[in-house]
C-alpha cells in the first residue's frame, strides 16, 4: 500500500519545517522531516558520522543511506503508533530532494500534491538561515560559504524534482510572507484536494 503524501518542496529557508511542524499536529496528517531525522541520530553512530561530513558541507548526505533511514523511521513511527498510513496524510519535507531519491520513492509514495514554498530572492533566504544559525544549533547554518552552497545545490539537484512530478501536482505559495499568511495559503491548498 502506497502513502498518501504531500510534498512540502523549497530552498533551505524557505519555511518547510514551520509549516510541516503546525500542520502536523493535525489530526490526520503526520509530517516528517527527513533533516529533523538525520539531526536526531547520535552524531558518532556510523550513519550519524556521514551525516556530519556531509551536510556541514553543504551537500546531500548519499541517496541510499537516506531513503534507508527515511523508510526505517516511518516504519518505527508506524510500529508505535504515531503514523497511520491509513487514516494519515504524510507531509513530507525535505525529501525527496533529488531525482535519484523521487525514483527510489516513486514506489512507496501516492503523492496528492506538491506544495511548493516559492522565494525567488536568494538573498532572503540567506538571511532567514543565518538568523536560523543563532537560535537553532545547526552546523550547516553557521558559516556563509555553506549557506550558499546548499542554495547552489538545491537549484542545481533539488530543483530537477518540481519537473518530476510535473504541472498538474504543483501548488505555488509565496515563501514571501508571514508564517501565517504562508499557513493559510498551505490550507487553501489542503481544503482544495
Ligand atoms: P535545509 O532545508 O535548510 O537544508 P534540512 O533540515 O532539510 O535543512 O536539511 C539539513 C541537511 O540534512 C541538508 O543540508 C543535507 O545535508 C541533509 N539532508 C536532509 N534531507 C536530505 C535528503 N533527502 N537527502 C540527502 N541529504 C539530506
Amino acid at each position: 500500500m502506497k502513502f498518501r503524501t504531500i510534498l512540502l518542496f523549497g530552498a533551505p529557508g524557505s519555511g518547510k519545517g514551520t509549516q510541516g511542524k503546525v500542520l502536523g499536529e493535525l489530526p490526520g496528517f503526520f509530517h516528517c522531516s527527513c533533516g529533523e531525522v538525520f539531526r536526531s541520530l547520535k552524531m558518532g553512530s556510523p550513519l550519524g558520522k556521514v551525516f556530519v561530513e556531509y551536510s556541514s558541507k553543504g551537500q546531500l548526505v548519499p541517496d541510499e543511506p537516506t531513503i534507508e533511514l527515511w523508510r526505517q523511521y516511518i516504519d518505527s513511527m508506524q510500529q508505535v503508533g504515531r503514523f497511520d498510513p491509513v487514516q494519515d496524510t504524510l507531509l513530507l519535507d525535505g525529501i525527496p530532494r533529488n531525482l535519484a531519491q523521487a525514483r527510489l520513492m516513486s514506489e512507496t509514495l501516492d503523492v496528492g500534491a506538491l506544495i511548493y514554498l516559492s522565494c525567488p530572492d536568494r538573498e532572503r533566504l540567506v538571511q532567514r538561515l543565518q538568523r536560523r544559525a543563532l537560535k537553532e544549533n545547526r552546523l550547516d547554518d553557521a558559516n556563509l560559504e555553506v549557506i550558499r552552497r546548499r542554495l547552489e545545490n538545491y537549484e542545481t539537484e533539488s530543483r530537477p524534482v518540481l519537473d518530476f512530478y510535473g504541472e498538474a501536482l504543483l501548488r505555488r505559495v509565496e515563501a514571501v510572507q508571514t508564517p501565517l499568511e504562508v499557513l493559510r495559503d498551505v490550507v487553501g491548498i489542503l481544503l482544495s484536494l
